[in-house]
């Protein structure tokens, strides 16, 4: 579905400085949905996603002041004048449709200006081929001060134990995957985590039986989140890729033995789940998550062309709108799937 906006108006919504928008006829949107904002009604390309976040009827002539501003005007005589422009007239006992909204992507975003990630421990064994490009070339650039960094070689750095960065939220140990991080460097990592007990540290595996191993032995600290990431629901993908099972992505445990595991083993240790590279997924997937019922979720695409089994862009609105009923939506790269036309757009980024 869309929204048909001005081009006028483009710049205004991006910048967040248009929240609102009058309509003659009554929109076919739901408070809640997500829409695609658009400036030409058959053209593919759109400029961003809008959440809508009210639907009122209400007499033209009723704007309030502060409304006039919301539509992105200085002044109800700047509002009539270009209100006349489109629709000849300006009648104030006119019952219109007001339609409040936000932009998905830049309302999201600004959750994370306050985050960092902090690497006391680096390096993975599970391969995936997206983390190549992304993870594994950020490590790579640490060569001249770590050879272990630049291999991906799982190992410990007790030198920026003393390091925690200074924001609130930090990623530890965003440079790999816990599962492969011994015990003793666990407690170290935990240890000095505690001695920062006003931060929140998130830290995610591909391996749900990690998360029981730490818990039962170790004990996990009160300001840490625990998170696993679950790209899909599905082992194997009818969509265009060369990818046909995920065996051929990664060596993590699979989808749905990351699914048994989170149920049979860390049923109430996951505090959140991150969908990210987001793979096709079946129909019961969000009913998975659901179940799973997690604080907050992470969702994005790929962003390294990697062309990986994606769902369509359709497919995972619907998904973020269904999430949304139950648990808060932190969104990441959202665009189309590499294999739709026009796929380069990409509209949100973390
Ligand atoms: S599990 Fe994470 S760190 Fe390990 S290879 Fe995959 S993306 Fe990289
Ligand atoms: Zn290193």
């Amino acid at each position: 579905m869309t929204l048909l906006f001005k081009p006028q108006h483009v710049k205004l919504i991006l910048e967040g400085k248009k929240t609102q928008t009058r309509r003659i006829s009554k929109p076919r949107v739901k408070v809640g949905g997500i829409y695609k904002a658009k400036t030409r009604l058959f053209s593919k390309e759109y400029f961003a996603l809008i959440k809508i976040t009210g639907l009122r009827e209400e007499k033209l002539g009723d704007i309030s002041d502060e409304d006039v501003k919301k539509e992105g005007y200085n002044s109800l005589e700047e509002f009539i004048e270009v209100w006349k422009s489109i629709y000849g007239s300006w009648e104030p006992e006119r019952v219109v449709w007001v339609l409040e909204f936000e932009v998905v992507n830049l309302a999201k975003s600004r959750m994370y200006e306050n985050v960092k990630t902090w690497n006391p421990f680096v390096g993975c064994r599970f391969h995936c081929v997206y983390c190549k490009p992304s993870f594994q070339r950020q490590a790579k650039r640490r060569r001249k001060w770590c050879e272990l960094c630049y291999k991906y070689e799982p190992h410990f750095h007790p030198e920026r134990l003393q390091r925690v960065p200074s924001k609130k939220t930090i990623f530890c140990c965003a440079f790999g995957d816990i599962t492969f991080a011994k015990l003793e460097w666990i407690e170290q990592i935990f240890e000095a985590i505690k001695r920062h007990p006003n931060k929140t540290f998130y830290i995610q595996t591909k391996d749900p039986r990690t998360l029981r191993y730490i818990n039962d032995i170790v004990g996990i600290p009160k300001n840490v989140k625990l998170g696993v990431t679950l790209e899909t629901d599905l082992d194997t993908y009818e969509t265009p890729s060369k990818y046909w099972h995920y065996s051929e992505i990664s060596r993590a445990p699979t989808p749905s033995e990351r699914i048994k595991y989170i149920f049979s083993e860390a049923r109430n240790l996951v505090d959140y789940i991150t969908i990210e590279p987001i793979l096709d997924f079946s129909p019961g997937f969000v009913r998975t998550l659901e179940l799973i019922y997690p604080e907050f979720v992470y969702i994005g695409y790929d962003d390294h062309n990697c062309k990986l089994p994606e769902p369509p862009l359709k497919k995972t609105l619907k998904l973020i709108e269904e999430l949304e009923k139950f648990t808060e939506v932190r969104l990441k790269a959202i665009r189309k799937a590499w294999w739709e036309a026009n796929s380069v757009q990409e509209l949100a980024r973390l």
